[in-house]
């Protein structure tokens, strides 16, 4: 047996199966590329789901973390401590709101952005007790609580897991007039979407939507909450993907590349009015808004406002969408969708499911995932090198032409 296998194998027996890795063990990484526990080398064109936009090993990351580590990584929310006012002054302004609750996880963001917008409603909004309604959209991906997976369609994500949270009404995403439709004025409180649906295959709306809704929400007083864990910083060129549709929600919820891959870092991000609704004491997390959090967090905004890794993902952007672009309409791709450095590719399945796709990448030094079959994503990290993306792009089309 190789280390490989030992390794795979020793985490067949011992942990849930709750995800199918691909068959490669990862040792070390840095910058666009991972080192597996034989040595061989891998291009990461996953990104950890866009956790690793700034690339691993990121030097002013470490740097910060490492900073952080010998001064004080954790007090709880239980005191002060000297990076939280900065960290949240500086999020805040990065993205034109007022305040900041921080947490660690994407789900646990959607978690406090459901709460928040229940709790504005009932105080602010005057919505009769346990009434409020959360507009969403179908094939959304949130996160796996329990709350959150009841408003999801997928039935893998679902099934085993009831009874469900009440209080959300699903319509089709991209559906304007359904969306009008669901957001009545008396009692819904919020309408949660991802400016782009990213497990569903990078499925971007039509054009006008987000501003539609936008439009709507405001109208009849109910939170745009634009969930951009996985869309948001950097990913798609902008710092936000609402961006571009000239489009400011009342909240942003972040996560993933907010701790640069290198510690879990969550927000909801929003004005006074909406995050002013919380009283000691009614929600909170022991490890939200940590001081190791804080000052990874705080070189991740500082990076992102020099604007250069936006303009990055819009220049690498653009040329893998122009090549992704050559392939949409051949016998081996039935479409490409995304923005930026960021695409979901529909494989024909008769080249194989998605997974196959995905592993015989694996075997030619390339790592995506796949997700609904025969989609595959690309989002490598945004430090990636124009030689190295077309490289992978070159293992790609060898794949789809085997
Ligand atoms: N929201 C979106 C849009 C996501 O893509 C994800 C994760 O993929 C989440 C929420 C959940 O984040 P986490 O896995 O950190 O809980």
């Amino acid at each position: 047996m190789s280390a490989s296998e030992r390794a795979i194998a020793a985490a067949e027996a011992h942990s849930a199966h709750n995800y199918h890795p691909l068959p490669v063990v990862i040792a070390s990484a840095e910058g666009a590329w991972m080192t597996d526990v034989e040595g061989r080398r891998y291009l990461d064109m996953l990104a950890g789901y866009s956790a690793l936009n700034f690339g691993h090993g990121n030097r002013r990351l470490l740097d910060a973390a490492r900073a952080q580590l010998e001064r004080v990584t954790l007090t709880s929310r239980a005191f002060h401590h000297d990076r939280f006012a900065d960290f949240c002054t500086r999020l805040a302004e990065l993205c034109g709101m007022e305040m900041v609750l921080p947490m660690n996880t994407g789900a646990e963001a959607v978690e406090t952005a459901v709460k928040t917008a229940r709790k504005w409603g009932y105080r602010v909004k005057g919505v009769p007790d346990n009434l409020a309604k959360i507009v969403v959209a179908a094939d959304n991906f949130h996160g796996r609580t329990t709350t959150v997976i009841s408003f999801s369609t997928d039935p893998e994500a679902r099934a085993d897991y009831g009874p469900y949270t009440p209080g959300f009404e699903i319509v089709p995403y991209g559906d304007l007039t359904a969306m009008d439709a669901a957001v009545t004025a008396e009692n819904t409180v919020a309408v949660l979407l991802e400016p782009i649906q990213g497990e569903a295959g990078v499925l971007v709306p039509p054009p006008g939507y987000l501003a539609g809704v936008r439009r709507l929400t405001s109208e009849r007083n109910v939170l745009f909450i634009a969930d951009e864990i996985q869309s948001g910083l950097g990913r798609t060129g902008r710092t936000f993907a609402c961006e571009h549709e000239g489009v400011v929600p009342d909240v942003y919820l972040l996560g993933k590349a907010l701790g640069g891959g290198v510690v879990p870092v969550s927000a909801v991000v929003s004005s006074r009015e909406v995050l002013g609704v919380f009283r000691p004491g009614e929600h909170g997390s022991t490890f939200g808004g940590n001081p190791l959090a804080c000052a990874v967090a705080l070189e991740v905004i500082a990076m992102l406002r020099t604007g250069e890794y936006q303009q990055r993902a819009t220049e690498l952007g653009e040329h893998l969408h122009h090549e992704l672009g050559l392939l949409a309409g051949t016998d081996a791709v039935r479409a490409v969708r995304g923005r930026g450095l960021w695409a979901g590719v529909d494989i024909a399945p008769a080249l194989g499911t998605g997974r196959q796709i995905s592993e015989r990448l694996l075997d030619r030094g390339v790592l995506v995932k796949d997700t609904h079959g025969s989609t595959i994503r690309i989002a490598p990290p945004l430090v990636i090198s124009k030689e190295d993306l077309d490289w992978g792009l070159d293992q790609l089309r060898a794949v789809l032409s085997a």
